[in-house]
Formats: C-alpha cells, sequence, structure tokens
C-alpha cells in the first residue's frame, strides 16, 4: 500500500484523556509519531500519557487546557512549537453528547445552558482549535487537520438537538476550511462515527452494550484517514458498528427490520492485516481502478479474479497478478471473459470463482462507462434510447446482475463485502452526462438496500464514490482533458483494501475520495469527471 508512515510527526490530539481521542493517541503513538495530548481532567491526561509510553511514544506532552477558551488553544501550539518546532497534525476529538448534568430533552424544553454548553465545546471548540494550529501549518506548507464529527452530523435525532447542530456544523466547517486551505497544503478532513463503545454512553446513564464494537475501529480509520498520500483527501466518510445475526434462513421472511437482532458471539476479533485466505471477484477487472485493486488485493495474498470483457487481456493480467500475489501466499489469480450485461456470464463467473477458489469473500464492482462508445456529452434532451441503455445496462443492471450472482455464496459463508463502484456524480448531478449520473445514483439506492437486506447476515454491501481518478475512463470524455489533479487509481485501491480490513463488526459506510483540491472545481464548471 501507498500509505505514508507517521513515523516522527507531531501530533497533537484534543479530548485525548478518554473515548476515541485516547483511541487515537495510542495508535498514533504505535506508529511512532510526537504526540501532544490535550484534556481537561489531569489524572486521565496523566494514563493516556503513560499508556502512548508504553505504545512507544517517546515522553508526549500533555496540556490540561479547555478547548472554549481561546487563549487556551493559543497556549497548546504555542507549546507545541515549543517542545517539537512544528504541528504536523491536529487530532480534534473534545466534545460532549450534552451538557452537564443534562440528559435527553426536547427543543421546547431545553434551556439555553444546555444549548450553548453543547455548542461552545464541539463547533466554537472546533473552530478554536483549528484555528490556533492554522499559521504553524501554513507556514511549514503541509499540515493534517481530523476533526471527529458524528453519524448525527449527518442526520438529526430527536431529544439530543445541540449535539446534532454542533456536529453538523462540524462537517459544515471541516469542508469549509478543506476548500480554504486546499492550496496551502493543509489537508482538513472530517469523520463520522456511529456509536463506539466509549464512556460518553455510561456518561450519560446510558449501559454500554457488550456488543458496541471498541473505539479501536475509529483510531484505525483515523489512522488511514492521516497515512493517505498528501494529494487526495476523504470527505467526510462514516464509519459504523455493524451487527450481525449470524444467521437465520435465506432469503429472509418476514423481512429482519422487524426482528429484534442480537449479536454474533465474538464481534471483538482483531483487524486482519493481510488477505491471505480471502478470494476477490473483480469486475471490470482490467480497467484503472480494477486492475490497481487486483494487484494491491494480491499482494496481500488474496485469490482474485479479474472479469471484463477482453479474453486475452484478462488472461495476460491474471499472469501478471498471479505473480505479484504468489510472494505474498496468493492461491493465483484467474482471468474470465465476461459481460456484465449478459446474466448468463454472471452465473459462470460464479462457478467458475467458486470451482478455482470455494469460496467469494468480495465482489467489487468496477465495470463501468461514462458514455456509450463513440457518443460525445449531451444534453439530456439530445441523448438517445440506444445511448440511456447502454449506460445503464452496464453501470446499473450489471451491477445488480453481480450482487445477486454472489449473494448466495456470500450469505451461505455468513460473511462477504461488496463494493459498488459509484461516483461523486452519484450525489450531485452535472449537466451533459444525465445516463451516466442518473446509473451512479442508481448504484448507491441499490446498495443501500440490498446492504439493509444482508447485514444480518454477516454481509456487507457499500458504495464507493471515487472524484477524479486518472484511467483510460477518461478517454471517453474527449475533448474535454483530465483534471490535473486526477488521483492515481492506487488511492482508491488502497481504499477498497482498506474496507476489506475492517473487522465484521464494523463498516465504513459510502466513502468518497477525492484529489484534494475536488471541491472547488466542481463548484467551478466542471465539463468532466
Ligand atoms: P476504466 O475504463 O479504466 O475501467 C472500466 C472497466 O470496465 C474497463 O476495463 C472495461 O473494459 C470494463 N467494462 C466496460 N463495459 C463492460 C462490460 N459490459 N462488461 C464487463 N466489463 C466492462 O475506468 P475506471 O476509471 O477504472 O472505472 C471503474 C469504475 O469507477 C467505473 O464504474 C467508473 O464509473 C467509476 N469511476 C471512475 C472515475 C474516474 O475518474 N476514472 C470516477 C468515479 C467513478
Amino acid at each position: 500500500m501507498a500509505l505514508a508512515s507517521l513515523r516522527d510527526r507531531v501530533a497533537i490530539v484534543t479530548g485525548a484523556s478518554s473515548g476515541l481521542g485516547r483511541a487515537a493517541a495510542l495508535a498514533l503513538a504505535r506508529d511512532g509519531a510526537r504526540l501532544v495530548l490535550v484534556g481537561r481532567d489531569r489524572r486521565r491526561l496523566e494514563e493516556t500519557t503513560a499508556a502512548a509510553a508504553a505504545a512507544g511514544a517517546a515522553a508526549s506532552l500533555a496540556l490540561c487546557l479547555d478547548v472554549r477558551v481561546e487563549v487556551d488553544m493559543r497556549r497548546m501550539a504555542d507549546a507545541t512549537l515549543a517542545r517539537h518546532g512544528a504541528i504536523d497534525i491536529l487530532v480534534h476529538s473534545a466534545g460532549v453528547l450534552r451538557a452537564a448534568g443534562a440528559g435527553l430533552n426536547t427543543v421546547a424544553a431545553m434551556t439555553t445552558r444546555e444549548w450553548d454548553e453543547v455548542l461552545d465545546i464541539n463547533l466554537r471548540g472546533t473552530f478554536l482549535a483549528n484555528r490556533a494550529v492554522l499559521p504553524a501549518m501554513r507556514a511549514a506548507g503541509r499540515g493534517d487537520i481530523l476533526n471527529l464529527a458524528s453519524r448525527s452530523g449527518r442526520s438529526g435525532l430527536a431529544y439530543d438537538a445541540p449535539y446534532c447542530a454542533s456536529k453538523f456544523g462540524v462537517v459544515g466547517f471541516s469542508e469549509a476550511l478543506a476548500d480554504e486551505m486546499r492550496h496551502a497544503g493543509v489537508r482538513v478532513q472530517a469523520l463520522l462515527p456511529g456509536r463506539f463503545a466509549t464512556e460518553v454512553l455510561t456518561q450519560i446513564g446510558l449501559p454500554q452494550p457488550g456488543d458496541i464494537p471498541p473505539p479501536e475501529r475509529v483510531a484505525e480509520a483515523i489512522r488511514w484517514m492521516l497515512r493517505l498520500p498528501a494529494d487526495a483527501r476523504m470527505l467526510s466518510p462514516l464509519i459504523e458498528p455493524l451487527q450481525s445475526t449470524g444467521g437465520g434462513s435465506w432469503p429472509p421472511a418476514p423481512p429482519p427490520r422487524t426482528r429484534k437482532e442480537t449479536s454474533m458471539p465474538s464481534p471483538f476479533c482483531s483487524a486482519a492485516e493481510d488477505l491471505r485466505g480471502k478470494v476477490v471477484l473483480i469486475t471490470g477487472g482490467s480497467g484503472g481502478i480494477g486492475l490497481a485493486t487486483a494487484r494491491a488485493v494480491a499482494a496481500l495474498g488474496a485469490g482474485v479474479v479479474i472479469a471484463d470483457l477482453d479474453e486475452h487481456r484478462v488472461a495476460a493480467l491474471a499472469d501478471e497478478v498471479g505473480a505479484v500475489g504468489a510472494a505474498a501466499g496468493s492461491p493465483g489469480a484467474l482471468g474470465l471473459a465476461v459481460d456484465v450485461r449478459e446474466e448468463a456470464d454472471h452465473a459462470r463467473m460464479v462457478q467458475a470463482t467458486l470451482g478455482r477458489f470455494g469460496r467469494i469473500d468480495a465482489l467489487i464492482c468496477c465495470a463501468g462507462i461514462l458514455r456509450k462508445r463513440g457518443t460525445p456529452p449531451k444534453l439530456m434532451v439530445d441523448v438517445g434510447v440506444d445511448e440511456w441503455d447502454e449506460v445503464m445496462a452496464i453501470n446499473l443492471r450489471g451491477t445488480f446482475l453481480a450482487n445477486r450472482a454472489v449473494l448466495p455464496a456470500m450469505v451461505a459463508q455468513r460473511a462477504g463485502l461488496i463494493v459498488n463502484i459509484s461516483s461523486v456524480q452519484g450525489l450531485q448531478g452535472r449537466a451533459y452526462d444525465g445516463p451516466y449520473c442518473a446509473s451512479k445514483f442508481g448504484v448507491i439506492g441499490l446498495s443501500q438496500a440490498v446492504a439493509d437486506e444482508v447485514k444480518s447476515y454477516g454481509v456487507k454491501v457499500q458504495a464507493l464514490m471515487p472524484a477524479a481518478i486518472a484511467t483510460p475512463m477518461w478517454e471517453q470524455n474527449l475533448p474535454a482533458p483530465m483534471p490535473g489533479d486526477a488521483l492515481p487509481p492506487e488511492r482508491v485501491a488502497d481504499l477498497i483494501v482498506f474496507m476489506l480490513l475492517q473487522p465484521p463488526d464494523t463498516v465504513i459506510v459510502g466513502p468518497v475520495i477525492a484529489p484534494l483540491g475536488a471541491r472547488r472545481r466542481r463548484a467551478t464548471k466542471a465539463s468532466a469527471e
């Protein structure tokens, strides 16, 4: 994997005395970062400092400061510069669910203090902490800020309006700052965790159910986002716990939606470090993203199936990828000529995969086209039915057929991951590419529906949304050129590998990966993907 090292990078972690902040600090300590730990509770901060030292961090600096206080945040930056001479990373985790002593409350009954305290800590604190580190990062021409938001920063929930409002605010703030800083070498990202087992639950009187995954899952995602090479950023991804009943008959009747779910016996298994013993099937496997993924998973020991149109090319690539994987213990690679428009091809693909490897652990649906071959960008009023049908048949119907074909094997295994490659154009429509946008919105809807159907069976289904990636697909976009900052396809491949390495109890939901300057370019009249 082409991920950056965190060794000797100077990292400030706020909210480091407990929960996600503490877990992030320990993950960075294990990577050899130089740490500045910020919290309000001196005793607990000292505990984190001792744990960080045991994990490998040399003499971390511990600062007892309040993120609501402007001079405290300035002190945080000054003390870091005095000790380490630089600020490379800020992981801003300080936050509260509710005001001290407050419980669930309606907006109608809420006191102003309940509102102010949460907004002050969560949102104003984010502003103050981020602003405090910016001068040093801008002067150095590099820096990484990662703000912890929440799933409640994507959808609001009754009785916790201050928390939801503050976390929506953190996402908006982070995306705005990211846009401002994209030419200054400073990357700003937000991560939106669902409910992981941190003390915030017990502090507010909620028992911690034993089957909620630990904060280390989120820490691993933070670490991965910080190690992502500097040309790319993740646009506010969600990381969610996933409960699986591990059983029940297939297909389910009645739908599991109404049933109370119980967890699988041991969801706390630790993340695997390689993909040995796994089998990854990739449609569009000889294209840009598909081939980069085939190489990446083979290099970690997976068996690979490369399914694509051209028989000779898939055979040659299977030899090459098989050779890449041999040293890592991969059982080899299989090339299959498959047209994803053809139902029968999917049945053959699954049969051949099971025949060769005996299982299917992951399906990566990369087969896709921007437009019907040889056709230029067009207004919707000018799009021919044949052009519409071709894009839909490959991008959306092909994804449906592939998902449907592998699911019986995955459900029988009670394990599997499907990653359907959508696009940022699946989130935001764009003129002149109606069929493509419609197909990619459809891929997200399909993925969410299937995910909901099979999650109780240990099978995860995800859409992944890349922005501009430098692949042959851009040749279909001529005369509009590929943007100069299009990411190499290995960035997407690395993200897929990270998704594959998640333990069964955790899922990265609908990630968007983009070049550092992507948002602004899309806002100006972008002409091409
Ligand atoms: P690519 O053109 O390099 O790869 C696409 C592959 O799909 C090709 O190998 C092609 O032969 C294969 N394919 C097309 N029709 C097929 C069919 N009927 N049956 C089997 N295979 C078929 O492009 P890429 O960039 O690697 O695209 C992979 C996926 O990523 C696509 O779904 C695309 O929409 C998506 N995507 C790409 C970008 C980008 O900027 N490149 C951005 C967002 C999303």
